[in-house]
């Protein structure tokens, strides 16, 4: 099972914003499937995961690329938390370099941390756990993705 956070339980009204986030990013859910794999080339596995994890998720999917979203856990190889299951260790296979996933995982951070920030999320807690040095550093890269965040806009 996936590591579940303090503070990121899955209520009501944050899966309702969590339904609209992944409704405007174009993401597709499902609450029933559990990961294995994170996403599956065809929606997020939900079951049994924190909504940090969920809305990092999201993140993945807003940055990612065609052909990444046609690949196990967006190609970018497998996690710590991964089960193979029925896939081949080829399907998990990362389809970018190191620095590559290191630079993409960046970018799903800190989307992932702002959109918790807008969800209501106890979003400073993710900040210190994926290790961001401090507020200013996120603030200059939310920038870079204001056309992410633009999209998607405010969910109240
Ligand atoms: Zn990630």
């Amino acid at each position: 099972m996936a590591h579940k956070r303090k503070g990121f339980e899955i209520t009501l009204i944050r899966r309702r914003r969590i339904d609209d986030l992944a409704k405007k990013v174009g993401c597709p859910l499902n609450w029933n499937r559990a990961p294995g794999v994170q996403w599956n080339g065809k929606s997020v596995a939900c079951k049994d995961q924190d909504a940090s994890n969920i809305v990092h998720d999201i993140a993945h999917y807003a940055v990612a690329t065609k052909k990444a979203r046609k690949s196990l856990d967006y190609g970018l190889g497998a996690g710590p938390d991964t089960k193979h299951g029925s896939y081949t260790y080829d399907a998990m296979d990362p389809i970018y370099t190191y620095d590559e996933c290191r630079a993409i995982e960046r970018k799903a951070s800190a989307l992932g941390i702002y959109w918790e920030r807008m969800l209501k999320l106890p979003w400073k807690d993710t900040l210190a756990y994926h290790n961001w040095d401090s507020l200013a550093e996120i603030k200059k890269d939310w920038r870079k993705l204001s056309r992410h965040i633009n999209k998607v806009g405010v969910i109240k």
